[in-house]
C-alpha cells in the first residue's frame, strides 16, 4: 500500500512586478506526485502541508525556483553549429530530447551567435497563487512511473 500523495491545483504565476507568466485556470488543474521532482521544490513543501479547498499565495525566491542565472551558461557558438536559416534575438531553440533546457539567442553577429542556456524563469522570485483542487493517494501506476496522471490516475500523457 502506497502512502505517497498525488495534489491537483490550480495555480497562477506572477512575476515581482505582479505580471502574470503562467496560469492553469483555463485549463485542467496541474497534478503531481509527492517527492517526485515534477514542480519546483519551494513550491512543493508548501502544497503538501495544504488540504482540499485551501487557498494560498506562496511566494518562491529564485533559488527555491529554477535558480540563479548563471552567467556561465551564456555561450558563443559559431553560426555553421547551428540550424540554417534566419537566426534572430529572440528566438529559442529546444533540445531534440526535450529534457536541457531551451536556448535563447541573445545576440548574433555574421559568424557568430550567442545563447542563453539558463532557464527563461532563472533569478526570478516568483508568486503562485493557488488553490487545492483535489488530494488523493497514488495509483500503482503511478508509483511505477514515478509521476502523477492527472484526475482519476487515468490520464495517458
Ligand atoms: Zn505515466
Amino acid at each position: 500500500m502506497s502512502h505517497t500523495r498525488v495534489i491537483g491545483f490550480h495555480y497562477t504565476l506572477t512575476d515581482p512586478q505582479g505580471k502574470t507568466i503562467d496560469s492553469s485556470t483555463d485549463g485542467d488543474p496541474m497534478y503531481f506526485m509527492e517527492g517526485s521532482g515534477q514542480i519546483i521544490p519551494g513550491l512543493e513543501e508548501v502544497l503538501i502541508t495544504l488540504k482540499k479547498g485551501d487557498k494560498k499565495k506562496i511566494d518562491v525566491v529564485a533559488e527555491n525556483a529554477y535558480g540563479e542565472r548563471e552567467e556561465e551558461n551564456v555561450i558563443e557558438v559559431p553560426r555553421d553549429q547551428l540550424p540554417k536559416g534566419d537566426i534572430k534575438a529572440g528566438d529559442v531553440f529546444h533540445s531534440r530530447d526535450g529534457h536541457s533546457p531551451p536556448l535563447t539567442v541573445v545576440s548574433t553577429t555574421d559568424t557568430h551567435v550567442t545563447l542563453d542556456a539558463n532557464h527563461p524563469l532563472a533569478g526570478i522570485d516568483l508568486t503562485f497563487d493557488v488553490e487545492i483542487m483535489e488530494v488523493r493517494m497514488a495509483t500503482q501506476e503511478e508509483m511505477e512511473h514515478g509521476h502523477a496522471h492527472g484526475p482519476q490516475g487515468h490520464s495517458h500523457h
